[in-house]
């Protein structure tokens, strides 16, 4: 079987949140392979505690990959203060063709254009991918997976960090399909009686107050902040309202735009411009939706800043799936050529937590070898870019851990689901599957 082939039969998918079958990528022909270690989500560290414990996995995947993709050099992204983490890994690099690319303490230093920008000096053409500047760019966790793939385990487990008004902050691996009840106990219960949960992470993740909810391959980590936080309330807004008190209030004094990482790379993101479009009810809003073709959601213009606590990330969302709907594409014709005051823009994660007010939750979340102990997991069916997968099992069917439960029809861009616990097919749902122990 080649790495490609262990790769897709151990449904691997992009672990870092954007879980596009890692197979796929894997078949590229490239120069470079680059692993993202940036991790600039606050208070999710469990990339560090990842690369800290595991590097030989790390460095070990990254290798496989080139060899598959007849990368010459591999680059390891990640940030000069985790040097724990380096030391770790810098043992494993000798006679590998990997070198590191030590980043500094910002956010977000982890977007792909960013990322290949840094490591290679290429700038990724307006709404392409890294491919097209001969990159294959993923997680560190994905390569954790792939070099277990090579030996023959599939996806089961999910390396988690749960943070914030929780008692015991930690990451350890829990089973796909482990309830954020589950986790949340797992990490000592919360501090506070009423919450809500981030989903992988406060600048791009989503909110819930849903404990029932389950880990999915994507699922990087949960954050509790109390229901009254500044932030729960920002986020918690109807989407109807976000784009409404836009309208109304935004000034254009275009800090939105200054502050924009994509902006200062070169591309033409301006999502002051975007805010436009919300003052439009029947035509004219395409001229401005097209500024936000290029954004990639980080979430800084809505959270860190614009002055008036407005949405403007929200509106390119907005604008985004406007465009999508009219079919329409935004090409940037202009060359992309990074601005020179690129770095003096830098937001420093110190001062992005002071702006979230998140920073009495900052701390260490050590690795916990021990996993929660669950007794079902509910596993859903679409954990990944392209379509659902299909269950191949039935009700009553006994499975073992790694057993495969569902697959990705004939031709179809998806990924193969695994039993993550051992025991019975108690339920089979349009979206998930359940097993109980
Ligand atoms: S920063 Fe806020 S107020 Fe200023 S242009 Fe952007 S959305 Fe409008
Ligand atoms: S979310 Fe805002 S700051 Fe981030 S890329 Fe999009 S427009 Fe720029």
């Amino acid at each position: 079987m080649s790495l490609i082939d262990k790769i897709q039969a151990a449904g691997i998918v992009g672990a870092g949140g954007g879980g596009f079958p890692a197979h796929v990528k894997a078949q590229a022909k490239v120069e470079f392979i680059i692993a993202n270690g940036a991790e600039c989500e606050p208070l999710i560290h469990k990339d560090f505690e990842l690369m800290l414990h595991f590097p030989a996995e790390v460095v070990g995947g990254m290798k496989l990959v080139m060899d598959a993709t007849g990368a010459q050099k591999g680059y390891l992204g990640v940030k000069a203060k985790n040097k724990q983490a380096i030391e770790a890994l810098e043992k494993y690099l000798p006679g590998t063709g990997i070198e590191m690319v030590i980043l500094g303490d910002f956010y977000p230093a982890g977007d792909e254009y960013e990322l290949v920008y840094l490591a290679t000096g290429r700038l990724i053409p307006p709404a392409g991918i890294p491919l097209n500047v001969g990159c294959v760019v993923n997680n560190v966790e994905t390569f954790y997976n792939i070099y277990q793939a090579a030996r023959g385990s599939a996806v089961t487990r999910k390396f988690v960090c749960v943070a914030g008004a929780v008692k015991k902050a930690s990451s350890f691996f829990v089973p796909v399909g482990t309830t954020f009840r589950e986790l949340i106990e797992f990490a000592g219960g919360t501090t506070v009686n009423d919450f809500g949960i981030f989903i992988g992470g406060l600048m791009m993740g989503s909110l819930t107050f849903d404990l029932d909810e389950v880990v999915t391959k994507t699922t990087s980590g949960l954050i509790v902040l109390p229901k009254d936080h500044y932030l729960v309330g920002r986020k918690n807004r109807s989407a109807h309202n976000k784009l409404k008190i836009g309208k109304s209030a935004c000034d254009q004094c275009s800090y939105c735009t200054e502050m924009c990482p994509r902006y200062l790379l070169g591309y033409d993101v301006q999502p002051h411009k975007v805010m436009r479009s919300l003052g439009f009810t029947t035509g004219g809003k395409a001229v401005w939706n097209q500024f936000a073709e290029l954004c990639c959601a980080c979430g800084l213009c809505t959270l860190y800043s614009c002055p008036e606590d407005l949405y403007p990330k929200e509106a390119c969302d907005n604008s985004k799936q406007e465009m999508k709907s009219a079919n329409f594409k935004y090409k940037q014709e202009k060359p992309v050529k990074v601005h020179p005051i690129k770095e003096g823009r830098r937001v420093p994660l110190r001062q992005l937590r002071h702006r979230l007010q998140v920073e009495n939750y900052e701390k260490h979340a050590p690795y916990l070898e021990a996993m929660p102990e669950v007794q079902s997991v509910k596993i859903m069916l679409k954990q990944h870019v392209g379509d659902k997968a299909l269950p191949i099992v039935s009700m009553g069917d006994s499975v073992k851990e790694g057993t495969l439960i569902a697959k990705p029809a004939e031709g179809k861009l998806g990924s193969y689901i695994h039993s993550s616990i051992d025991g019975k097919v108690t339920h089979i749902a349009e979206d998930y599957i359940k097993i109980s122990r």
